[in-house]
C-alpha cells in the first residue's frame, strides 16, 4: 500500500478545526486532525513531497522524515501541529488494514468509556476565536448574530474588553448547574476573566479586588457542584509567579482538580515555584511539544498534572511515550483537546490505553453541529460525561464530507477542491 495524497480541510467552529485526510492506492483513506494554526492547511500540503509514495503504515518512520524535513531539527511548533494530524490517519489506515481499532496500537485498553470533562470558558456560550485568538463570528453564522470587529485583550484569552461587566458569578453557575445536569464529573470554567479592577493589561499583576472576583467565581460554581463533580479552572498564562501564587492559595479551599496555566509555559523553574507555593494542583502541557520538552517539566517535577495535546505534541505514538514518562513520576495526564470529534476521537483511543489518565477535555459544548460532523453520527457522542470507544478498526469514525463543507471555513482548500 502506498501514499497517493494528503488533503485538508478547514471546520470553522469555536476554533479552526484542520482535518487531514490521507488518501492511499488501495482506496483506503485515513482521518486525522491538526491544532489550530495559520495556514497550517498549506504546510500539510507540503508534505505531500515527503511521503507521497511511501507505505502508510510505517507510522513512526514517516513521523521522523516529517519533523526532519520540517526543520533539520524537527522542533518547528506548526510542523508538529501538521505532523500529528497525519499521524492519527496513518494510524487510521493502520487499524483498517488489520481490522482493529487504534487504541489496540498504543497498548490496548485500560478502559471502554473515557472520562469528559467540559471545558465552559467563561459561562456563556459559543465564543469563536480566529487563528490568531482573535473572537469572531463564524461564516456559517447569520448576518444579525454577527457583532462588531473584537479587539484582542492580551490579559483575557477570547474575549473582549467590553465583556468586563458580563463575567457573573450567577452566570457560571448556571452554565455549572447545565452541565452536572447533563452528568458530566468534571467541569473546567476560566478565571482570567476582563474585570473592572484590572490596573494594567501587560504586567501580568493581579489586584486584591480581581483575586477576589476569580475566586467569587471559583465559590458560585462549586456550590452548584457540590462533591459529586470535580472543578478545575484556567488562567491561560497570564501572570507573574507571585499573584499565581496569591490566586493559587485563594483557591485552595474549594479543592480544585487543578489550575490551568497559571504562568507563561516558558520557564520551567518559575513553574516549580508555583508548583510548590500552593495546595493547590498545577497543570500546564498545551504549549509544550514532543517528550523532550515534558520531559524538563516531569524531571524538575514542575506540575502536577501533565495537559499534553494530541493534536499538537507530535502525534498519537507521541503521546504515548508521553505518557509513560509521566507515569514514571507518577503524575497523571488530563489532555488538552479542542478537536472536532475526529481530534476527539483520536485523543480518546490514547486516553484508553494509557493508565495514568485523569479526563479528557472537550471544547465543543456549544457548537451546535458538532455530532453531525460524524459518520457513523453517534448522537450524544458524549453520554453522561463519559466517551466510549468504538471497537471498528481505525479510528472507528470518518467526517461527513457534506456537513463539514457546509461549515468550511472561506479561502480554505476543501480536499481535492482548491481555494
Ligand atoms: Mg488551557
Amino acid at each position: 500500500m502506498r501514499i497517493t495524497k494528503i488533503e485538508t480541510c478547514v471546520v470553522e467552529a469555536n476554533y479552526d478545526w484542520t482535518i487531514i485526510k490521507v488518501k492511499t492506492d488501495s482506496r483506503m483513506v485515513g482521518w486525522g486532525e491538526a491544532f489550530v494554526a495559520p495556514g497550517l492547511a498549506g504546510v500539510a500540503a507540503e508534505f505531500n513531497d515527503v511521503l507521497v509514495g511511501e507505505d502508510p503504515r510505517d507510522v513512526d518512520r514517516l513521523c521522523c522524515l516529517m519533523r526532519t524535513a520540517f526543520g533539520s531539527a524537527g522542533t518547528a511548533s506548526m510542523g508538529l501541529h501538521a505532523i500529528s494530524g497525519i499521524e492519527t490517519a496513518l494510524w487510521d489506515i493502520v487499524g483498517k488494514s488489520y481490522g482493529l481499532p487504534i487504541y489496540q496500537f498504543v497498548g490496548g485498553k485500560y478502559r471502554e468509556r473515557v472520562r469528559i470533562y467540559a471545558d465552559c470558558h467563561a459561562g456563556q456560550g459559543l465564543a469563536s476565536l480566529s487563528p490568531v485568538l482573535l473572537p469572531r463570528t463564524p461564516a456559517w453564522m447569520s448576518e444579525k448574530k454577527r457583532g462588531k470587529k473584537a479587539e484582542l485583550n492580551p490579559k483575557y484569552h477570547g474575549g473582549q474588553k467590553s465583556e468586563a461587566s458580563a463575567v457573573k458569578p450567577g452566570a457560571y453557575a448556571r452554565r455549572a448547574l447545565e452541565m452536572k445536569r447533563r452528568g458530566f464529573t468534571a467541569l473546567k470554567f476560566d478565571v482570567d476573566v476582563p474585570t473592572e479592577y484590572s490596573l494594567d493589561d501587560y504586567n501580568r499583576a493581579l489586584t486584591r479586588r480581581e483575586i477576589d472576583l476569580m475566586v467569587g467565581l471559583v465559590a458560585a460554581v462549586k456550590k452548584v457542584l457540590g462533591k459529586e463533580v470535580d472543578l478545575a479552572v484556567d488562567c491561560h498564562w497570564n501572570y507573574g509567579v507571585n499573584d499565581a501564587i496569591r490566586l493559587a492559595r485563594a483557591c485552595e479551599p474549594y479543592d480544585l482538580l487543578w489550575l490551568e496555566d497559571p504562568i507563561p509555559p516558558l520557564n520551567t523553574d518559575a513553574l516549580k515555584r508555583v508548583t510548590l507555593g500552593t495546595r493547590t494542583p498545577i497543570a500546564t502541557g498545551e504549549n509544550h511539544y514532543q517528550r523532550h520538552q515534558f520531559r524538563e517539566l516531569l524531571e524538575r517535577e514542575a506540575v502536577d498534572i501533565l495537559a499534553p495535546d494530541f493534536q499538537k505534541v507530535g502525534g498519537l505514538l507521541e503521546g504515548r511515550r508521553i505518557a509513560d514518562m509521566a507515569d514514571m513520576h507518577f503524575v497523571a495526564l488530563a489532555p488538552h483537546n479542542i478537536s472536532s470529534p475526529i481530534g476527539t476521537m483520536a485523543s480518546a483511543h490514547l486516553c484508553a490505553a494509557i493508565p495514568n489518565f485523569l479526563a479528557l477535555e472537550w471544547h465543543a459544548a456549544a457548537v451546535p453541529f458538532f455530532e453531525d460532523l460524524m459518520l457513523p453520527r453517534r448522537s450524544p457522542m458524549i453520554q453522561n460525561g463519559y466517551l466510549t470507544v468504538p471497537d471498528r478498526p481505525g479510528l472507528g469514525v470518518e467526517l461527513n464530507e457534506a456537513v463539514a463543507y457546509k461549515y468550511r471555513k472561506r479561502g480554505e482548500p476543501f480536499f481535492d477542491r482548491p481555494a
